[in-house]
Protein backbone atom coordinates (compact mmCIF):
# COMPACT_ATOMS: atom_id res chain seq x y z
CA UNK A 1 0.00 0.00 0.00
CA UNK A 2 1.28 3.49 -0.70
CA UNK A 3 1.41 5.70 1.50
CA UNK A 4 -1.63 8.14 -0.22
CA UNK A 5 -3.47 5.04 0.14
CA UNK A 6 -2.73 4.11 3.61
CA UNK A 7 -3.70 7.76 4.27
CA UNK A 8 -7.24 7.41 2.43
CA UNK A 9 -8.17 3.96 4.21
CA UNK A 10 -6.93 5.71 7.58
CA UNK A 11 -9.50 8.29 6.74
CA UNK A 12 -12.17 6.08 6.01
CA UNK A 13 -11.42 4.01 8.85
CA UNK A 14 -11.41 7.33 11.32
CA UNK A 15 -15.24 8.13 10.09
CA UNK A 16 -16.44 4.71 9.64
CA UNK A 17 -15.48 4.73 13.76
CA UNK A 18 -16.88 7.99 13.87
CA UNK A 19 -20.20 6.61 12.79
CA UNK A 20 -19.68 3.76 15.24
CA UNK A 21 -19.39 5.84 18.44
CA UNK A 22 -22.45 7.96 16.93
CA UNK A 23 -24.56 5.22 16.57
CA UNK A 24 -23.68 3.43 19.98
CA UNK A 25 -24.44 7.19 21.64
CA UNK A 26 -27.71 7.10 19.84
CA UNK A 27 -29.20 3.50 20.71
CA UNK A 28 -33.01 4.66 21.17
CA UNK A 29 -32.85 1.72 24.13
CA UNK A 30 -30.50 4.88 26.11
CA UNK A 31 -33.41 7.23 25.10
CA UNK A 32 -36.09 4.23 26.76
CA UNK A 33 -33.81 4.10 29.95
CA UNK A 34 -33.82 7.79 30.64
CA UNK A 35 -37.77 8.44 30.18
CA UNK A 36 -38.32 5.02 32.86
CA UNK A 37 -35.69 6.67 35.21
CA UNK A 38 -37.77 9.78 34.79
CA UNK A 39 -41.36 7.76 35.20
CA UNK A 40 -39.35 5.99 38.23
CA UNK A 41 -38.51 9.21 40.01
CA UNK A 42 -41.70 10.76 39.46
CA UNK A 43 -43.82 7.20 40.63
CA UNK A 44 -40.89 7.23 44.09
CA UNK A 45 -42.33 10.87 45.04
CA UNK A 46 -46.30 10.26 44.50
CA UNK A 47 -45.66 7.12 46.45
CA UNK A 48 -43.38 8.96 49.38
CA UNK A 49 -46.88 11.34 49.80
CA UNK A 50 -49.47 8.32 49.52
CA UNK A 51 -47.68 6.29 52.18
CA UNK A 52 -47.11 9.74 54.50
CA UNK A 53 -51.21 10.22 54.11
CA UNK A 54 -51.74 5.96 54.49
CA UNK A 55 -49.89 6.33 58.04
CA UNK A 56 -52.04 10.11 58.77
CA UNK A 57 -55.08 8.02 58.14
CA UNK A 58 -53.95 4.68 60.10
CA UNK A 59 -53.37 7.10 63.54
CA UNK A 60 -56.27 8.80 63.24
CA UNK A 61 -58.55 5.65 62.89
CA UNK A 62 -56.19 4.04 65.71
CA UNK A 63 -57.08 7.05 67.83
CA UNK A 64 -60.86 7.23 67.14
CA UNK A 65 -61.16 3.54 67.82
CA UNK A 66 -59.14 3.78 71.03
CA UNK A 67 -61.15 6.77 71.71
CA UNK A 68 -64.83 4.63 70.56
CA UNK A 69 -63.46 1.55 73.25
CA UNK A 70 -62.58 4.36 75.80
CA UNK A 71 -66.71 5.35 75.30
CA UNK A 72 -67.92 1.82 75.33
CA UNK A 73 -65.88 1.04 78.90
CA UNK A 74 -67.18 3.45 80.61
CA UNK A 75 -70.64 3.18 79.07
CA UNK A 76 -70.67 -0.60 80.67
CA UNK A 77 -69.28 1.06 84.08
CA UNK A 78 -71.74 3.43 84.32
CA UNK A 79 -74.06 0.70 83.46
CA UNK A 80 -72.66 -1.65 86.14
CA UNK A 81 -72.83 1.65 89.24
CA UNK A 82 -76.73 2.31 87.76
CA UNK A 83 -77.54 -1.67 87.98
CA UNK A 84 -75.65 -2.01 91.52
CA UNK A 85 -79.06 -0.83 93.02
CA UNK A 86 -79.94 1.43 95.90
CA UNK A 87 -79.40 5.07 94.07
CA UNK A 88 -81.26 8.04 94.76
CA UNK A 89 -83.74 9.18 92.17
CA UNK A 90 -81.40 12.32 91.47
CA UNK A 91 -78.29 9.52 91.53
CA UNK A 92 -80.27 7.64 88.54
CA UNK A 93 -81.13 10.35 86.72
CA UNK A 94 -77.08 11.44 86.46
CA UNK A 95 -76.56 8.25 84.85
CA UNK A 96 -78.76 8.70 82.92
CA UNK A 97 -77.36 11.59 81.46
CA UNK A 98 -74.12 10.27 81.67
CA UNK A 99 -75.47 7.25 79.73
CA UNK A 100 -76.85 9.82 77.06
CA UNK A 101 -74.10 11.94 76.64
CA UNK A 102 -71.93 9.06 76.49
CA UNK A 103 -74.54 7.28 73.29
CA UNK A 104 -73.63 10.79 71.54
CA UNK A 105 -70.09 10.38 72.04
CA UNK A 106 -70.23 6.80 70.64
CA UNK A 107 -72.05 7.90 67.98
CA UNK A 108 -69.80 10.20 66.64
CA UNK A 109 -66.74 8.21 66.45
CA UNK A 110 -68.80 5.70 64.08
CA UNK A 111 -69.83 8.59 62.07
CA UNK A 112 -66.16 9.57 61.76
CA UNK A 113 -65.04 6.19 61.32
CA UNK A 114 -67.10 5.24 58.28
CA UNK A 115 -65.39 7.72 55.85
CA UNK A 116 -62.02 7.69 57.80
CA UNK A 117 -61.53 3.74 56.43
CA UNK A 118 -62.64 4.37 53.15
CA UNK A 119 -60.26 7.26 52.77
CA UNK A 120 -57.63 4.54 54.30
CA UNK A 121 -59.10 1.97 51.55
CA UNK A 122 -58.54 4.34 48.85
CA UNK A 123 -55.41 5.40 50.12
CA UNK A 124 -54.20 1.66 50.70
CA UNK A 125 -55.51 0.49 47.10
CA UNK A 126 -53.22 4.27 45.27
CA UNK A 127 -50.32 2.62 47.59
CA UNK A 128 -50.63 -0.73 45.61
CA UNK A 129 -50.73 0.66 42.36
CA UNK A 130 -47.64 2.99 42.50
CA UNK A 131 -45.56 -0.09 44.03
CA UNK A 132 -46.91 -2.69 41.04
CA UNK A 133 -45.85 0.30 38.58
CA UNK A 134 -42.38 0.81 40.60
CA UNK A 135 -41.89 -3.03 40.23
CA UNK A 136 -42.93 -2.83 36.51
CA UNK A 137 -41.15 0.17 35.60
CA UNK A 138 -38.02 -1.78 37.26
CA UNK A 139 -38.44 -4.87 35.03
CA UNK A 140 -38.60 -2.85 32.04
CA UNK A 141 -35.43 -0.77 32.90
CA UNK A 142 -33.68 -4.89 33.01
CA UNK A 143 -35.03 -5.65 30.12
CA UNK A 144 -34.10 -2.38 28.60
CA UNK A 145 -30.60 -2.71 29.52
CA UNK A 146 -30.20 -6.08 28.08
CA UNK A 147 -31.37 -5.55 25.00
CA UNK A 148 -28.95 -1.77 24.80
CA UNK A 149 -25.58 -4.47 26.13
CA UNK A 150 -26.69 -6.96 23.40
CA UNK A 151 -27.23 -4.36 20.82
CA UNK A 152 -24.03 -2.70 21.66
CA UNK A 153 -22.45 -5.52 21.49
CA UNK A 154 -22.05 -6.09 18.05
CA UNK A 155 -20.86 -2.42 17.49
CA UNK A 156 -18.67 -2.83 20.30
CA UNK A 157 -16.51 -5.44 18.60
CA UNK A 158 -17.03 -3.78 14.95
CA UNK A 159 -14.91 -0.68 16.76
CA UNK A 160 -12.48 -2.83 18.00
CA UNK A 161 -11.73 -4.48 14.79
CA UNK A 162 -11.69 -0.92 13.40
CA UNK A 163 -9.38 0.06 15.74
CA UNK A 164 -7.00 -2.32 14.77
CA UNK A 165 -7.51 -1.85 11.05
CA UNK A 166 -7.11 2.11 11.93
CA UNK A 167 -3.49 1.40 13.64
CA UNK A 168 -1.94 -0.94 10.87
CA UNK A 169 -2.99 1.99 8.65
CA UNK A 170 -1.57 4.33 10.54
CA UNK A 171 1.65 2.57 11.09
CA UNK A 172 2.49 2.75 7.13
CA UNK A 173 2.26 6.93 7.22
CA UNK A 174 5.33 8.94 8.08
CA UNK A 175 5.50 10.39 11.20
CA UNK A 176 5.26 13.93 9.72
CA UNK A 177 2.44 12.88 7.65
CA UNK A 178 0.32 11.59 10.59
CA UNK A 179 0.70 14.36 12.75
CA UNK A 180 -0.60 16.30 9.97
CA UNK A 181 -3.46 13.91 9.77
CA UNK A 182 -4.63 14.36 13.22
CA UNK A 183 -4.12 17.51 13.18
CA UNK A 184 -6.66 18.36 10.49
CA UNK A 185 -8.85 15.38 11.44
CA UNK A 186 -10.15 17.61 14.28
CA UNK A 187 -9.90 20.88 12.90
CA UNK A 188 -11.88 19.42 9.66
CA UNK A 189 -14.50 17.37 12.20
CA UNK A 190 -12.78 14.05 10.39
CA UNK A 191 -12.68 15.30 6.92
CA UNK A 192 -9.26 16.07 6.94
CA UNK A 193 -8.09 14.74 3.32
CA UNK A 194 -9.37 14.68 -0.37
CA UNK A 195 -8.18 13.51 -3.50
CA UNK A 196 -8.07 15.19 -6.60
CA UNK A 197 -10.80 14.15 -9.72
CA UNK A 198 -8.99 15.52 -12.62
CA UNK A 199 -7.94 19.09 -11.41
CA UNK A 200 -10.91 19.34 -8.76
CA UNK A 201 -10.45 17.87 -5.23
CA UNK A 202 -12.70 15.73 -3.66
CA UNK A 203 -14.38 17.49 -0.31
CA UNK A 204 -14.37 21.23 -1.04
CA UNK A 205 -14.70 21.08 -4.79
CA UNK A 206 -12.97 24.19 -6.00
CA UNK A 207 -11.09 23.74 -9.56
CA UNK A 208 -7.44 24.26 -10.09
CA UNK A 209 -6.30 26.42 -12.10
CA UNK A 210 -4.14 25.15 -14.54
CA UNK A 211 -0.47 26.27 -13.75
CA UNK A 212 -1.12 25.22 -9.71
CA UNK A 213 -2.30 21.64 -11.42
CA UNK A 214 1.00 21.40 -12.92
CA UNK A 215 2.41 22.16 -9.74
CA UNK A 216 0.60 19.92 -8.04
CA UNK A 217 0.53 17.47 -9.83
CA UNK A 218 4.42 17.35 -10.37
CA UNK A 219 4.97 17.73 -6.78
CA UNK A 220 4.60 15.14 -3.64
CA UNK A 221 1.46 12.85 -3.64
CA UNK A 222 0.55 13.97 -0.50
CA UNK A 223 0.40 17.88 0.01
CA UNK A 224 -1.80 20.51 0.63
CA UNK A 225 -5.49 21.58 -0.85
CA UNK A 226 -4.43 25.44 -1.53
CA UNK A 227 -7.91 26.71 -1.16
CA UNK A 228 -9.06 24.68 2.28
CA UNK A 229 -5.66 23.81 3.29
CA UNK A 230 -7.28 19.79 3.99
CA UNK A 231 -4.62 17.48 2.44
CA UNK A 232 -4.60 16.40 -0.48
CA UNK A 233 -3.75 13.42 -2.37
CA UNK A 234 -2.46 14.55 -5.63
CA UNK A 235 -2.87 10.72 -7.81
CA UNK A 236 -6.34 9.78 -8.71
CA UNK A 237 -8.09 6.77 -7.30
CA UNK A 238 -8.20 5.07 -11.19
CA UNK A 239 -4.34 6.10 -11.44
CA UNK A 240 -3.85 8.37 -14.74
ZN1 LIG B 1 -9.62 21.64 -0.81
Amino acid sequence: MTEANALMRLQELDLELLRCATSLAAMPQRKRLETIALARKKVASELTGIVGKRKDAELEIADTEAELQHYRDKTAEVRAAADAGGHTHRELRDFEQSLTSLAKRIEKCEFTLGPAREGLERLERAERNARLTEERLEREAEATKETLAEASQSLRSRIVKLTGERDAAASELSEAHLKTYEAARKRFKGLAVEQLNGNVPSVCRVKLQPSQFHDLAHGEEITECPYCHRMLVTSEEAGE
